[in-house]
């Protein structure tokens, strides 16, 4: 096992923390269903981007048995 060979100050280790907090996400509405999705995606729930479907969305998807 590695033993560290100075102690850490907490100025040091706070320092090293400062980035680490997590930021808040920040949806926009879809212009498209109203869903939130997230900015410059494609939105998850109707696969429009920019008043376009750019992703073919299907309601089931039926998987044989010898498929896998
Ligand atoms: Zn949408």
């Amino acid at each position: 096992m590695a033993v560290q060979q100075n102690k850490v100050s907490k100025s040091r280790r706070n320092n090293r923390r400062a980035h680490d907090s997590l930021t808040a996400a920040n949806p926009n509405e879809c212009p498209n269903c109203g869903e939130l999705k997230r900015p410059h995606h494609v939105c998850a729930a109707c696969g429009h981007y920019a008043d376009r479907e750019v992703v073919a969305m299907v309601d089931e998807v039926d998987l044989d048995d010898d498929a896998a």
